[in-house]
């Protein structure tokens, strides 16, 4: 148990993702319950080097729960990964006497904390936010779920289109390291296959598949990829199918940036407002350099550094029913 916390910063650090704000709004509101004073670091770890610091208020996070993006703004900070930008940074927080931090953000702004946390006497609280749910011990990352709504929505109508066209389209969804999304939004979309960066890509059996469903002169079929996905993305599994199936009608649709964006789904709004109102809780308790995460509905607190060692894995039984209901 550390000391007592009584000025806390928080941050919004690495990619956006849709629910930060909710997560704000909780620590801001939850620190001010308790009678901590509670300030806003601009642009995560570079706010914090550059002392773009700011108080808030209640009203501060007043109509946002409902907004994507982050009000805090979020940015990738180079001169955090040397411990003179770490220093600087550490600086600013002590002639405010800040003694206390929320960081929300992925596995790359957590590895951050927990170097701060080593060199300098501040406790770190994370809170997940990442739309590719990478990080383990927890069943929940805010922004996933509105994310993967935003691919559903998007691949059901081009779907409309693929079926009316008889046509093979492949669709990109985001996850350069980890493949939540597209195996949560194939499933979801009945996709016939949904390739990921956790398992080799076997190009020879979708063709094989693709090959006797033309001879059967049904050529519709739905391939998710990841971003991330071995072959080399959507694109390089397009020219791959066209050499073996020249008369077929292969189309590539990259989501990009629409999954990041837009209001946050009601999951993601009361994820984020649960793990704020716990991170500030869990500093005034004396928790220091664990991250908030929910494990079958219950709060837990994760070392920072297991998030950052640790990646999820994707079961067997997911893969074994993206088979069989394709099939
Ligand atoms: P995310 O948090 O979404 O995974 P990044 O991987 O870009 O995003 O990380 C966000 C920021 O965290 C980086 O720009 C950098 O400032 C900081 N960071 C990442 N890794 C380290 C590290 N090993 N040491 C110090 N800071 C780091």
């Amino acid at each position: 148990m550390g000391k007592k916390v009584t000025r806390i910063g928080v941050l919004t650090s690495g990619g956006d993702s849709p629910g930060m704000n909710a997560a704000i709004r909780a620590v801001v509101r939850t620190g001010i319950y308790h009678g901590l004073e509670v300030f806003g670091i601009m642009r995560g770890y570079q706010g914090l080097i550059e002392d773009d610091i700011y108080k808030m208020e209640s009203r501060s996070v007043a109509n946002i729960i409902q907004r994507g993006g982050t009000i805090l703004k979020t940015a990738r900070c180079k001169e955090f990964l040397d411990a003179d930008g770490r220093k600087k940074g550490y600086e600013n927080l002590k002639k405010r006497d800040i003694n206390g931090l929320v960081i929300i953000g992925g596995d790359g702004s957590f590895r951050g904390a927990v170097q701060f946390s080593q060199e300098f006497d501040i406790p770190c609280i994370g809170i997940a936010g990442t739309i590719d749910k990478d990080i383990c011990g927890t069943d929940f990352t805010i922004g996933f779920d509105t994310a993967v709504n935003t691919a559903v929505e998007a691949i059901d109508k081009i779907r409309d289109t693929m079926d009316a066209h008889d046509r093979i389209f492949i669709i990109e969804v985001m996850g350069r390291d980890a493949g939540y999304i597209a195996l949560h939004s194939g499933i979801a979309t009945g996709a016939e296959n949904i390739l990921i960066p956790e398992r080799k890509t076997d190009i020879h059996d979708i063709i094989t598949s693709l090959l006797e469903k033309e001879r059967r002169k049904k050529l519709v079929n739905l391939i998710v990829v990841a971003e991330g996905e071995d072959s080399g993305g959507a694109n390089k599994v397009q020219e791959i199918l066209k050499e073996k199936l020249p008369n077929a009608e292969i189309r590539v649709c990259i989501l990009g940036h629409i999954q990041r964006g837009g209001s946050p789904s009601c999951l993601d709004r009361l994820i984020a407002s649960r793990m704020g109102f716990h991170a500030v809780e869990s500093l005034i308790e004396g928790r220091h350099n664990v991250f908030v995460g929910i494990l079958n509905n219950k709060m837990h607190y994760i070392p920072l550094e297991s998030a950052v060692k640790n990646k999820g894995t994707i079961s067997e039984e997911w893969m074994k029913i993206v088979k069989i209901l394709a099939s």
